[in-house]
């Protein structure tokens, strides 16, 4: 596709000094501002313009949070009607019209054995408040104190959920292997690797000496994202709903980042036709606005008032802008839509990954697509699903791709365990010749990175 490049908003001079300001007083923790040095001034769904007047294709989408892309007319459309009501935009946790309409929204979306006996909690803005929230309930509800995560879980940035996300010394997290396909810790991928992985966990539960702090919940994302997009298997999702069922352990599925059709579903524990205890939902249900609560079974709702508190939990036009956008997912299918403009996605990166050999995995579901990149010149590691060798990620083949993708217009995120997975998330009404043009500019730029002189500038890959 032929990028037609806009006249620039601004001179140059100001869309470098915006940048050169930024390094200057932002923080050193700041991340995206670091890889995409762009000053975004106008979107419109897949597109996003530069102050440069240069165009991006955003397969980030605000970290999988615009799942109708950007500005989409309906989420534009729902907010500026509570703008002209006149309501208040502001209202900590008190019922309003335009919440109860979100309420209704969402519980439609659910599914039904679940919604019908739930209760929502609205937290304070962020996902991993969410999180914490759903971790206080569970610990309530159930008086124990520990927790089960697993291997490369992304929960958020809090304290407590930090811990939940091999970041932080909690001792009362247990961490359990997730069932990787690619890289099976067991060496040996498939159903049998995620067997090997339901395996462990159940008998360490069992194990009186097995130093586990009694579990008041397991949390899980159904396809790891930050972790490097990671599907569970739908068996093995299965296995962890019995496994926390007979042990009377609520099980939380964060859905943060794959809710609302991003996986092929509208929800991907409907993958595997599971049904959680407790859901942590954020991201898409703001319609690119913040917002997070969690849904649970209503037998858990024994936490005192006050228990999860926050301020910003009632932002009005958050919840118009996620009423619009749930809606409208719904109505127009844009979860199979996902599922099947993913699958075709999936089918031609595979059809890729033969010509180059620096592919190591693709993978995902629906429109949830990592691609990891690997050295393949150095020697194998171990042996995945069918003895075949897997050869150590290539971090810096990553940046490398990622920076020609930014220079062929096209924003594509980092993630994994060693940031060498190229993550694709790109919005729901994602068109089949947009996804061509992602695809084709993806394969470029990694012919490109490829020919760059990168690897021998690497000091030895890690993996
Ligand atoms: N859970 C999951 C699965 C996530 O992907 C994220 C964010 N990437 C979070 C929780 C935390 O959300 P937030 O950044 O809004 O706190």
């Amino acid at each position: 596709m032929a990028v037609t490049e806009p006249a620039p908003v601004a001179p140059p001079a100001v869309h470098e000094g915006i940048l050169r300001r930024q390094s200057l007083r932002e923080s050193a923790a700041r991340t995206y501002a670091r890889s995409l040095p762009i000053v975004p001034v106008r979107a419109r769904g897949l597109t996003i313009e530069g102050a440069d007047g240069r165009r991006y294709l955003d397969c980030l989408s605000g970290a999988g949070t615009l799942a109708l892309g950007h500005n989409h007319p309906v989420v534009l459309e729902a907010i500026k009607k509570v703008i002209d009501s006149g309501a208040p935009l502001h209202v900590l946790d008190l019922a309003t019209p335009v919440k109860d309409a979100f309420t209704t929204e969402l519980f439609a979306t659910l599914p039904r054995q679940f919604a019908d006996n739930a209760r929502i909690q609205f937290c304070g803005p962020a996902g991993t408040d969410a999180v914490e929230a759903a971790f206080k309930l569970v610990r309530a509800a159930t008086g124990r104190s520990g927790l089960l995560a697993f291997t490369g879980a992304y929960h958020g940035m809090t304290a407590g959920a930090l811990a939940a996300s091999g970041g932080a010394e909690d001792v009362r997290v247990t961490r359990l292997p997730f069932p990787l396909q690619y890289r099976c810790p067991f060496g040996i991928g498939g159903e049998r690797g995620a067997d090997i992985a339901a395996r462990w966990t159940e008998s360490l539960l069992d194990d009186p000496k097995g130093g586990v702090p009694a579990p008041a919940g397991m949390i899980l994302e159904p396809v790891q994202g930050e972790g490097g997009v990671n599907p569970a298997p739908d068996g093995w999702m299965r296995r962890m709903r019995e496994i926390t069922a007979s042990r009377s352990i609520p099980l939380i599925a964060d859905e943060v980042q794959t809710g609302v059709g991003r996986t092929g579903a509208f929800w991907a524990v409907e993958h595997s036709g599971i049904t959680p205890d407790v859901m942590v939902l954020s991201k898409a249900i703001g319609g690119s606005l913040p917002l997070a609560v969690i849904i649970y079974r209503s037998e858990l709702d024994t936490w005192q008032p006050g228990a999860h508190a926050g301020t910003f939990r009632g932002n009005q036009l958050a919840m118009a802008a996620g009423t619009a956008t749930l809606a409208y997912v719904r109505e127009n299918r844009l979860a199979e839509h996902a599922a099947s403009l993913g699958a075709r996605m999936l089918a031609r990166l595979r059809t890729l990954a033969t010509d180059h050999p620096c592919i190591g995995d693709v993978r995902g579901r629906g429109l949830m697509i990592g691609v990891e990149l690997v050295d393949p010149e150095s020697a194998p590691l171990t042996c995945g699903t069918g003895g075949a060798p897997e050869a150590p990620s290539d971090p810096v083949l990553a940046a490398a791709v990622q920076q020609e993708c930014l220079r062929r217009g096209l924003i594509v995120e980092l993630g994994g365990r060693h940031s060498s997975v190229v993550r694709l998330l790109p919005p729901l009404t994602l068109t089949d010749e947009q996804a061509t043009a992602v695809v084709d500019r993806l394969a470029d730029a990694l012919a490109a990175a490829e020919r760059s002189p990168h690897r021998r500038i690497t000091t030895g890959s890690t993996h």
